[in-house]
């Protein structure tokens, strides 16, 4: 088996960069990726639009055209796929890493398809893959999900949004829009401050003329068959209900990153260690890429801003040779 110079865990957009970063300096590299192309992207709600226009979410200045300022979801798709296929970029699909070891200043690297030795590693996994779990009796049921995906399910359906953020809010007013009976769940006082500033009047609006139900400083503490139990701080009450959209956020795997040797925060941001400068973690020749940098701060980091990733660690590990 040839020892290569990178392996790249993580075929999102970041792990995507860094796959052409490293074609571009001349080093070896292959991408694992234990979903398609763009994984997470897929997974996003059908209609969902970026809050970055295009350009801001180019790899390597490589043209984003997209019909408005921020692109949609399939014009992404379009455009990180296009990456990887003209540029020939070596991609392996639904393939998953399982473990990282190393051993004599070298990584072996194995997956659920094959292995391999590398002389660095990127961890660019993201923090989709894990929703942070309400932990209350019934979220098991098959009626909860803590992805959204499509507005058309729930037409005509009691349908109770948990959370204040950019998910939330947007499948609250998509789904409203195609007929579901919406409520709204918020743990504080109010929508969050960070919803798109173009978004957050159309939520407000539609709660305060009544076209969607909010309820604030309130947590749901039962799912059941037919209705859902609220607690705030006027009592306990039953609300009707068909479906559940737990939006409360997602989170970076941490048990893959400590299995790695990888440092965390003590703090509740579980922040994972790392040089700014260089992107390499405490461990040598593996580096962090991408979202995942952010620990439980998953708003930190995005395309926008980690695609510089790439070219930072491309250079560093050429000039460690
Ligand atoms: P990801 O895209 O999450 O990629 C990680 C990949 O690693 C996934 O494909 C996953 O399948 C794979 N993976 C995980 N574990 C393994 C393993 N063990 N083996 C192999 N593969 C593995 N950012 C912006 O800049 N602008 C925006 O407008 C914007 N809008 C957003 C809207 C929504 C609804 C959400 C949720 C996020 C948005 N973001 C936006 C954030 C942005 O999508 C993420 O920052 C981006 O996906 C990060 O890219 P990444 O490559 O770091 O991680």
């Amino acid at each position: 088996m040839d020892k290569l110079d990178i392996v790249i865990v993580g075929g999102g957009p970041i792990g995507i960069a860094c796959g052409l970063e490293a074609q571009k300096k001349g080093l070896t590299y292959v991408i694992i990726e234990k979903g398609p192309i763009v994984n997470s992207l897929f997974n996003y709600p059908v209609n969902m639009q970026f809050f970055s226009s295009s350009e801001k979410l180019e790899i390597d200045e490589i043209p984003f055209i997209s019909k408005e300022a921020k692109p949609k979801r399939d014009e992404a798709l379009e455009y990180y796929r296009r990456i990887v296929t003209s540029n020939k970029l070596d991609i392996h699909l639904f393939e998953r890493v399982e473990s990282v070891i190393k051993q004599n200043d070298v990584f072996a690297v194995t997956t659920t398809k094959s292995n391999y030795v590398s002389n660095n590693v990127i961890i660019a996994t993201g923090f989709y893959d894990i929703p942070n779990k309400l932990n209350i009796p019934g979220e098991e049921l098959p009626k909860v999900s803590h992805y959204y995906k499509d507005p058309h399910f729930y037409a005509g359906q009691k349908l109770a949004v948990i959370g204040a953020s950019n998910s939330a809010i947007d499948a609250a007013l998509e789904c409203y829009r195609k007929g579901a009976e919406v409520s709204l769940i918020i743990r504080g006082p109010e929508v969050g401050q960070r919803v798109k500033y173009w978004v957050r009047p159309d939520i407000i609006n539609r709660i305060e003329e009544g076209s969607i139900n909010a309820f604030y400083n309130t947590n749901v503490t039962e799912i059941k068959d037919e209705e859902i139990i609220l607690n705030s701080p006027e009592g306990t009450r039953s609300l009707p209900n068909d479906f559940v959209l737990a939006l409360t956020g997602y989170k970076p795997n941490f048990e893959f990153l400590e299995k790695l040797g990888i440092q965390l925060s003590d703090d509740e941001k579980r922040l994972p260690a790392y040089d700014p400068d260089t992107m390499e973690s405490n461990v040598e020749g593996l580096y962090l890429a991408g979202v995942i940098c952010g620990g439980m701060e998953t708003h930190k980091w995005f395309i926008e801003n980690s695609r510089v990733h790439a070219k930072i660690i491309a250079q560093h590990i050429l000039d460690s040779r």
